[in-house]
Parts: structure tokens; sequence; C-alpha cells
């Protein structure tokens, strides 16, 4: 379960989520679109905790709260500041949630098994074996058991994407972040990166938040489809009515700029 209530952040002067509310059910998908700048990567940061919620400025609105888990991740308290759970809280919630970046962020200097397996021994503490059947499972799984002693400067951006991929499942999430993980490839690489999401999406509970431009990939795997546009959702709904028949003319707009 995922809660935003009221949510602000701004960076300087920029209010980038303006009061913004959604909550997010366990093994739903959801799809994040809208115009560039809009605010969707902001989301999934602050969910990975590498941002933090902007303080309101009226402290009796009480509001800018987000919960993962259960839990507060960060609340006003009454006096409008912004207080953070704490450490422990953070770092349990965030085992739980597994991002994909566009730009793939693999170690360079490591395998694609070391890859794969270094969160697994280090964080999940389970031994290099279990840590080893498991990627090879999942490298299994995104078609990549052949190149398990290749280095990420071996690979293809798909390939690279793939592992990924592999990389975050390994973490067992209950949370997946996926952020225009296809914008960085070669278009015939694309539809192999979104097949293998295609395959974990129907294979597993995982609660999933997309952000892409692949609206074909949007429709198949999400539940619902939230439109953003400065910071506030514009509207919402099943990929059939957002993108069959949407009634606002902004998502309208988006939606004949970007097929
Ligand atoms: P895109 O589709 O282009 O990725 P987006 O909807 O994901 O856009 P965000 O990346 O969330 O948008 O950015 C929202 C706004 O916040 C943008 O105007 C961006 O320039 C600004 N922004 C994001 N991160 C920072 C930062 N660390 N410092 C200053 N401004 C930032």
């Amino acid at each position: 379960m995922i809660r935003f209530d009221r949510v602000n952040k701004s960076f300087g002067d920029l209010n980038v989520l303006n009061g913004l509310s959604f909550d997010i059910a366990p093994a739903e998908r959801v799809t994040l679109i809208g115009p560039s700048g809009s605010g969707k990567t902001t989301i999934l940061r602050l969910l990975m905790t590498l941002e933090h919620i902007t303080p309101v400025k009226h402290p009796e609105e009480n509001g800018g709260v987000m919960w993962v888990e259960g839990e507060p991740f960060s609340h006003m308290d009454k006096g409008g500041k912004l207080v953070v759970a704490n450490e422990r809280h953070l770092r349990q919630a965030r085992q739980k949630i597994g991002m994909v970046f566009q730009q793939f962020n693999l170690f360079p200097n490591m395998t694609v098994m070391r890859n794969v397996t270094e969160a697994q021994v280090h964080t999940l503490k389970r031994s290099k074996d279990e840590a080893a059947a498991k990627a090879k499972e999942l490298l299994d799984l995104v078609g990549l058991s052949d190149k398990v002693d290749n280095y990420p400067s071996q690979l293809s951006g798909g390939q690279q994407q793939r592992v990924a991929i592999a990389r975050a499942l390994a973490m067992d999430p209950d949370i997946l972040l996926l952020d225009e993980v296809t914008s960085a490839l070669d278009p015939e690489l694309v539809a192999d990166v979104l097949g293998v999401l295609r395959d974990v999406a129907s294979s597993t509970n995982i609660t999933m938040l997309i952000v892409t431009h692949e609206m074909g990939f949007a429709r198949d795997v999400s539940d619902r489809i939230m439109m953003f546009d400065k910071g506030v959702i514009v509207e919402e709904g099943a990929p059939e009515a957002m993108f069959g028949d949407p009634r606002e003319e902004r998502t309208q707009d988006f939606l004949r700029a970007v097929r």
C-alpha cells in the first residue's frame, strides 16, 4: 500500500508537486503519464527516499504525509515541521522497493552474476550459493543465462536493462518502480525489455508504479492510468477509458502528441 496525502515537493521556487494525494493498493499496476516536467520521476524518487517532501506552508493544513507499507515515511508535526521516519523503518521499507532506471545503473566493474548477487548477499544476508541460485533463475527469466560472466560494457542496452530488472527482482520487492526503462534503448531492443516486464506483471503480485511513454505497454499491464500535469492528477481511470475516451482536454492533447 502506498499513500500520498497532500504531498508537496518544491525545488527552490519551483513547485513540482502541489498537494498531491493518491493511494495505490497492493498488487496494483499504475502508470503515470503526463508532459515532461510534470513530476512523475519526482514521485518515484520520493518513494525511494532519494528526495524528501517539502513541508506545507500552512501547518494547520496538516498535509504532507507519505505512507508505504502501513507506516509513514514522513509526516508533518503540528508545527508544520517535517518529521522523517526513523532510519530503521526507512531501510526496511526501502528494501521492499525495487527501482529500475532509464540509465540501467549497473556496476560496471562487476560481472552480470555479481551485479545480481551483490545486494542479496550484503543487504539480505543470503549465502553466496543461495544468491547465485536466485540470480540464475532470474537471469533465465530475462533470457540472459548465457551472459552471467560478461561485464555490462559487453552487453547491449536492452540486455543491460534486463540485468537491471533481474537485479531488482532478486531482492524480492513488494513494489517495483519503473522509470522510463526503455527511453535510452534503440527501438529494436525495446520490445525485449517490455516483454520481460509483461512476464513479470503476469507472473507476480508485485505492486508496480510505472513511468513510460510506451502507451501500448501501459495499456496492457496497467490497472489504472494517472495523467499528471503541473504536479496534480488531471484525470485517472482504467486504461480502456483513459486511452479510448479521455474526458480532459489536457489528456487528449497529451495522448495525441505521444502516439
Ligand atoms: P520527464 O517526463 O521529462 O522525465 P517528469 O514528469 O518525470 O518529466 P520530474 O523529473 O519529476 O518530471 O521533474 C519535475 C520538475 O522538477 C522539472 O521541472 C525538473 O526540472 C525539476 N527537478 C527535478 N529534480 C530536480 C532537482 N534535483 N533540482 C531542481 N529541479 C529539479
